[in-house]
C-alpha cells in the first residue's frame, strides 16, 4: 500500500507553515510520517529529532512531529545529508534513516542541470516550465511512493542528547556579551564567545 497515509488537510497545513509546496517538503512530510510510525509525536521533549540537512523538509518535521528548535528537541547537524534521526527518550528507541538517492531519479538529474543553468545564465520560458513541471512530478512521486522506497534505515550514530537546561552564562572577555557557558572557548587564558574566538584565531593563525 504505497502512498502517504497522512490526512490531506494536515499536508495542506504543513504547506502553509512552510510557505510553498516543493519536493523537499514532500521528503520532509514522508520522513515525518515514518517518524510518527516509529517513535510517535513529540508532545513535550520526549522525542528528539536530529536533522543532517537544513533543507525545506525540516519544516515538515517541526510541524508534524513537533520537534522544534525552540523546544530544544530539534538538533541540526550541518552535514549536508538527507538523513534524519529520531530518538524517544522514555525508552531509548532510536531510528536513523537516509533518503534513497534513487527516489530523485531522472527528475533529480533534470533539476540538477536546470539549477546550474539557472545560476549561470537564467532559464528560458520553456526551461522554466520544465523546472516547475519536474518539481511537481517529483513531489507527487515522493507522496505516492511507499516509505521503504523513499528511505533506508541506517545505524544510529549518536547517544540520546541531554535535555535542554538553563545553563550559567559567562561574559565573553572580548565583546562582553553573556554567553552560555558550554558555548564559550578558552583561548590564551581568556574566556571568549565563538565568534570572538574565531576572529582571534584568524588574526593569530
Ligand atoms: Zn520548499
Ligand atoms: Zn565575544
Amino acid at each position: 500500500m504505497p502512498g502517504t497515509k497522512l490526512d490531506s488537510k494536515l499536508i495542506e497545513a504543513t504547506t502553509r507553515f512552510h510557505g510553498h509546496w516543493c519536493p523537499g517538503l514532500a521528503i520532509g512530510v514522508r520522513a515525518a510520517e515514518l517518524a510518527l510510525e516509529e517513535v510517535g509525536k513529540a508532545d513535550d521533549e520526549d522525542i528528539v529529532a536530529i536533522v543532517e540537512t537544513d533543507m525545506c523538509g525540516v519544516d515538515a518535521i517541526q510541524y508534524l512531529v513537533g520537534c522544534t528548535l525552540g523546544k530544544g528537541n530539534l538538533i541540526y547537524r550541518d552535514y549536508g545529508k538527507n538523513a534524519f534521526t529520531f530518538i524517544r527518550r522514555r525508552d531509548g528507541k532510536a531510528v536513523r534513516f537516509l533518503t534513497r538517492p534513487e527516489i530523485f531519479g531522472e527528475a533529480g538529474e533534470i533539476l540538477g542541470k536546470l539549477h546550474k543553468k539557472l545560476q549561470a545564465e537564467g532559464l528560458s520560458d520553456e526551461e522554466q516550465h520544465l523546472w516547475q513541471q519536474t518539481r511537481a512530478q517529483l513531489a507527487k512521486r515522493v507522496m505516492e511512493s511507499s516509505l521503504p522506497e523513499i528511505f533506508e534505515f541506517k545505524p544510529v550514530r549518536e547517544p540520546v542528547p541531554p535535555k535542554a537546561r538553563i545553563l550559567a552564562s559567562l561574559f565573553c572577555e572580548a565583546c562582553g556579551e553573556p554567553t552560555m557557558e558550554t558555548r564559550t572557548r578558552r583561548l590564551d587564558g581568556r574566556v571568549l564567545c565563538i565568534p570572538c574566538s574565531e576572529a582571534q584565531e584568524k588574526i593569530s593563525g
